[in-house]
């Protein structure tokens, strides 16, 4: 009997059970969606479908072009039935969207008969399986990284049988992946990521993954997040030392928020800490525009923002700043950033997401506390002393040597090729948001 592999946040063939288990069980229709990880493909940002683009094609290549993209889990279900396919197998899903669709295809497969089997999913740990001594589950960081490391995170498997493949059996809702995109994505790329880290900037991970323009991160976050590297593939080859000591516990980070989500379903979108959802909060499109646009006139902040729209990522720091900015100098709520994020984070993960956001709003997990408001322009002199990543993103502010293009307001120049002035004063809101958070303290 034929089965469909569909594809979902998993996109490679390699180190991979799930895909395996379908390729065992004989011929095998492969199959990814469109819409993916809760978002509709027609509502991300082009930059995202690009990089959507880009997985895919080279998943397609993997797999000599046998792979077919439909629109969303709904026509998955009719191909199947139109098929006479027995089972569809697919990677586990810890996310509350993800759960929620596997269970909605689960059920809309049965009743025509059809099983969905779930291998493992994308997890060194799955969620869920790290809990405290009494089967509880953590909310502290700290605690859940000294149960999750002592975990045997499997060993890589060879790839499956390739031979079960079958062609294509269905018009594609994407046929021209390669038309005008220039992203690069995909399983070798990962490889080839995770190894160009590894010899050229995990000795300092620990020193310079804070600063904004030295680019001493991994940039791994799109493959781990669309699983076309699996973390234990990382986890395997990660040498000793401080800064694969401080890198590993970036991994965990990723593995605990998916864990707290999975927990905490509601928590995608509710406050993790119920009482902040009784905070005076502000909605104003026009500000928030210019939160979006990077257009506040403090230069890190538009820095970070302008990436995002460029770029479709932004660097760790530079979010906690954005972020803090919307929901402690404007007033906003947490969730309109995080949907602003998911529609152009290349590297949208659910319960990332969520709770990064939830973690700088301080309302989350052992959060960095609400009365701790980020200072935008101290911290762009700190994590980008010298003003280039600014300028990178700001041309506005190129004419501004080192660090002067974070004060734009200190040069008789400053304004002169069109920089925004302040939005808000940040001294001001600062102490706006520590009244509103002194009211519901006392509420
Ligand atoms: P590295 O520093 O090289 O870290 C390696 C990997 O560890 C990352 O790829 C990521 O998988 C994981 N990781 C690192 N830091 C974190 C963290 N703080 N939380 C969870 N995992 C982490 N990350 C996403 O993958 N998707 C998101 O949608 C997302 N949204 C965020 C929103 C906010 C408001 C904040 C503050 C953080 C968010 N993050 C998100 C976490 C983090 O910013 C990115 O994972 C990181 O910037 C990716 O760059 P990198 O791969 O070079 O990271």
């Amino acid at each position: 009997m034929t089965s469909i592999f569909w594809f979902r946040r998993d996109l490679r063939v390699g180190d991979h059970p799930a895909l395996n288990l379908a390729l065992n069980d004989g011929p095998t229709l492969l199959v990814a969606t469109a819409d993916t990880l809760g978002s509709k493909f027609s509502e991300i940002s082009e930059i995202r479908r690009n990089s959507l683009r880009a997985s895919w094609r080279e998943l397609s290549k993997s797999v000599d072009g046998k792979l077919a993209i439909l629109e969303n889990p709904n026509e998955l279900v009719e191909v199947a039935r139109k098929n006479s396919i027995a089972k569809v197998y697919a990677s586990s899903a810890y996310d509350t969207n993800g759960i929620k669709e596997l269970t909605a295809v689960a059920k809309d497969l049965q009743s025509q008969g059809i099983e969905l089997v779930l291998g493992p999913g994308n997890y060194a740990v799955a969620p869920g399986a790290v809990r405290k001594g009494d089967g509880s589950a953590y909310r502290i960081y700290t605690p859940f990284f000294n149960e999750w490391v002592k975990h045997d995170f499997g060993s890589k498997i060879a790839i499956g049988n390739m031979q079960s493949v079958l062609p294509k059996v269905v018009s594609l809702f994407e046929p021209n992946l390669a038309e005008g995109n220039q992203t690069r994505a995909g399983e070798a790329f990962a490889l080839e990521t995770l190894h160009r880290f590894l010899s050229s900037r995990v000795d300092g991970y620990q020193e310079n993954r804070n600063r904004a323009d030295l680019g001493g991160t991994s940039h791994l976050s799109h493959a781990l997040s669309h699983g076309e590297i699996h973390p234990r593939t990382i986890l395997e080859v990660l040498p000793t030392g401080s800064g694969a000591d401080v890198f590993r516990k970036e991994i965990a980070w990723r593995e605990f928020y998916a864990d707290v989500l999975f927990h905490n379903p509601t928590s995608l979108t509710d406050y993790l800490d119920p009482r902040y959802s009784e905070m005076q909060h502000d909605f104003d499109e026009l500000v928030f525009s210019s939160w979006c646009r990077g257009e506040t006139g403090y230069p890190m902040v538009d820095a970070g923002m302008r990436q995002l729209l460029k770029d479709g990522w932004m660097h760790n720091r530079v979010r906690m700043i954005v972020a803090s900015f919307l929901v402690k100098d404007l007033h906003h709520e947490w969730q309109h950033g995080a949907d602003w994020f998911e529609r152009h984070l290349t590297d949208f993960d659910p319960a990332s997401n969520s709770h990064g956001w939830q973690w700088t709003a301080g309302c989350g997990t052992d959060a960095s506390p609400y009365y701790r408001v980020f200072n935008p322009v101290l911290q762009g002199l700190k994590f980008d002393p010298n003003g280039d990543y600014v300028r990178k993103y700001v041309p506005e502010l190129r004419h501004l040597k080192d660090s002067s293009a974070h004060e734009p307001w200190n040069s008789s120049d400053g304004y002169s090729h069109g920089y925004p002035k302040q939005i808000v004063d940040h001294g001001e809101e600062r102490q706006e948001a520590l009244r509103r958070l002194e009211r519901i303290k006392k509420s």
